[in-house]
């Protein structure tokens, strides 16, 4: 065999994949809803592409730090300031291509042989992938419908072993948009300050969280500090998806693992990528009128999924995404989905690569006209299985 086992063990993203064959049916002419997707429907705001265009024509086109342009990790810096992060310090920050380099940057870092990694199910789809590339093992925590699939201090110390090495934490939640309060989250930092493991606390849907809650960073809470990592982008904020910025935050030493990494591996993030994600991070309106208008987008979907018989929505509190029970159709996830697209053209993701059976994704990151003829869409569809 010529593949490293690791690698041929591992699974295609079913998000990429679906959202993928998604915008090619469309190219093809097709007037398919697209429900699948895990980006934001609109352009990259023009400031930002402004900032981009001007870094072309300064010259801003060389290697920058490998853990990214100072300024950049400035603006960051100054965003996690505001969040209350300890690790709001220049020295604590890298830049990496997408938070999805990130996430796996800091695993590769922490993950040695014989440790576990904890991952709360639904997940998702990256988690468990990204740990097979480790030498650890991923051990997973099933999450409970009655809880709204959120992480119990319970469900948390049962699975606590003397080799739980890292919690692979995401808040607000893909796929479920469940999101804890500061109370829950100071439950789950008292938990991590008492035992000796890490959080990787993936906050990238941070911007996006309805009906005036706020987002906690976990970090912000004081307890453990030294073993949290955050990992965020810009991809969902800005619809900055295909610019490919992430960052995380982190003690010296983790720091120093992954600046290391980068620096044999990417070199550093995209120079005209970062000059666009500073100017992103200079402008705090743009975030609030994106909020407002997902919360819309939520609000219109959720009241029209909950009218059709035989599937019930969960009311996310933040992301872009409702996850929906589909038990009652009889079908599995995956058939549920791909008869929706064949017979009515609407995709969605099944919740089957996030590791629960019975369940779909939902995004609403499309317009509140697509909202409504998917939901019509659904509804026929319905009526006739
Ligand atoms: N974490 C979660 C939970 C996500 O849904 C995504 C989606 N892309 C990412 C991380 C990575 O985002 P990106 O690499 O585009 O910054
Ligand atoms: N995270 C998004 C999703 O879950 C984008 C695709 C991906 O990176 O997996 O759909």
């Amino acid at each position: 065999m010529d593949i490293n086992p690791q690698v041929a063990s591992l699974t295609k993203s079913a998000t990429l994949k679906i959202t993928a064959l998604t915008k090619q049916i469309k190219k093809q002419g097709k007037d398919v809803v697209n429900f699948a997707a895990g980006e934001p429907d609109f352009d990259t705001p023009d400031f930002i592409k402004k900032a981009a265009k001007e870094a072309i024509d300064q010259g801003f086109t060389k290697y920058t730090p490998s853990t990214g342009d100072l300024k950049l990790k400035e603006a960051i810096a100054r965003r996690l300031e505001r969040q209350g992060n300890p690790f709001s310090d220049k020295n604590n920050i890298v830049v990496t291509a997408g938070a999805k380099y990130a996430i796996f940057l800091a695993l590769l870092s922490l993950a040695s042989e014989g440790d576990e990694i904890l991952i709360p199910l639904p997940y998702w789809v990256s988690y468990p992938e990204m740990v097979k590339l480790t030498p650890a093992k991923p051990k997973f925590i099933q999450l409970s419908q009655e809880n709204n699939f959120k992480l119990t201090p319970e469900l948390l110390e049962k699975s606590i072993t003397p080799r739980t090495k890292v919690l692979l934490f995401n808040y607000p939640s893909n796929p479920t948009g469940a999101t804890y309060t500061r109370q829950e989250l100071l439950q789950i930092a008292q938990i991590v300050e008492k035992n000796n493991f890490y959080v990787l606390s993936d906050e990238i849907y941070e911007a996006l969280v309805y009906d005036q809650r706020e987002h906690v960073c976990l970090a912000s809470l004081g307890k453990a500090v030294e073993r949290i990592v955050t990992v965020s982008g810009l991809s969902k904020t800005f619809s900055m998806t295909g610019w490919r910025v992430g960052y995380l935050a982190a003690n010296q030493k983790l720091v120093d693992a992954v600046s290391n990494i980068c620096g044999h591996t990417t070199s550093c993030p995209c120079s005209i990528s970062q000059a666009a994600a500073i100017a992103a991070l200079e402008n705090q309106e743009w975030e609030s009128k994106v909020k407002v208008k997902f919360q819309e987008r939520r609000d219109l979907l959720y009241s029209r999924l909950s009218q059709i018989k035989k599937i019930i929505p969960y009311n996310p509190e933040g992301t872009f995404y409702m996850f929906c029970d589909i038990r009652e159709t009889g079908l599995n996830s995956l058939e549920f989905c791909s008869q929706l697209l064949d017979r009515e053209l609407v995709s969605c993701i099944p919740a089957s690569p996030f590791g629960q059976e019975g369940f779909v994704r939902v995004s609403f990151a499309t317009s509140t006209e697509q909202i409504n003829k998917g939901a019509d869409r659904i509804s026929t569809f319905m009526e006739k299985l």
